[in-house]
């Protein structure tokens, strides 16, 4: 007998190995969470402090649709319910009542898995699946959150703190705005200063003559 969902030997007849067991607890846990973080990432810059506001409320900056799609109707809630509705089914259960916002929809669906595991990890026959797509969904969600991958560097920070000691610190454009802000001294480039710094032919203020 094997794990369903990453085929670790099991010592007793079962769907999960604890390791699977628990991870997919964790996840369900999270989930919720993470979904109401994912309202941040909707307007990268918006809500800011640092940010072009001026500019912010003059040409809103596009909604990301991939963050969007996953707080939709069809997103993260739905892969919850229909896991929870199978659940119930193979339990012989009613379908669950999805009422309310999608928020509480999550919630619900997350909480009712959860309160189930010891007979997901013990009986649920789809259970192997059930953990790997839940895994894949919580690392879909935290890609969406961690805006690195979707960063451009465009060099590092030319700013002279004082006696020519120039920062130096990597500079990256964060996704969907228009800011480079050095994380290290605060300088903050405008595009129109990217090209230089990405060519490193910046000069450093007074050096120029
Ligand atoms: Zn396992
Ligand atoms: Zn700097």
């Amino acid at each position: 007998m094997n794990c369903t969902a990453c085929t670790a030997p099991l010592d007793h007849a079962a769907q999960l190995c604890p390791a699977c067991t628990g991870g997919l607890d964790v996840r369900l846990a999270e989930l919720p969470g993470l979904y109401l973080l994912l309202a941040d990432q909707l307007r990268p810059g918006a809500g800011r402090s640092d940010g072009p506001v001026a500019l912010v409320r003059e040409a809103p900056l596009p909604v990301r649709e991939d963050v969007l799609d996953m707080r939709a109707a069809g997103g993260m809630v739905t892969t919850l319910e229909s896991w929870r509705e199978a659940m119930q089914e193979a339990r012989g259960w009613g379908q669950p009542a999805c009422t309310g916002s999608i928020e509480r929809r999550i919630m619900a669906a997350a909480r009712g898995l959860q309160l189930n595991l010891d007979w997901i990890a013990a009986e649920f026959e789809a259970a192997g699946d059930l953990a790997r797509e839940i895994r894949a969904l919580t690392g879909q969600v935290n890609a969406l959150l961690d805006p690195a991958p979707r960063t451009l560097s465009v060099g590092t920070c030319a700013a002279d703190l004082g006696q020519g000691d120039i920062c130096d610190a990597p500079l990256r454009v964060p996704a969907g705005t228009t800011t480079v802000r050095c994380r290290r001294c605060g300088t903050n480039y405008p595009p129109h200063t990217w090209m230089t710094l990405a060519t490193g032919a910046w000069a450093p203020a007074g050096a120029a003559a």
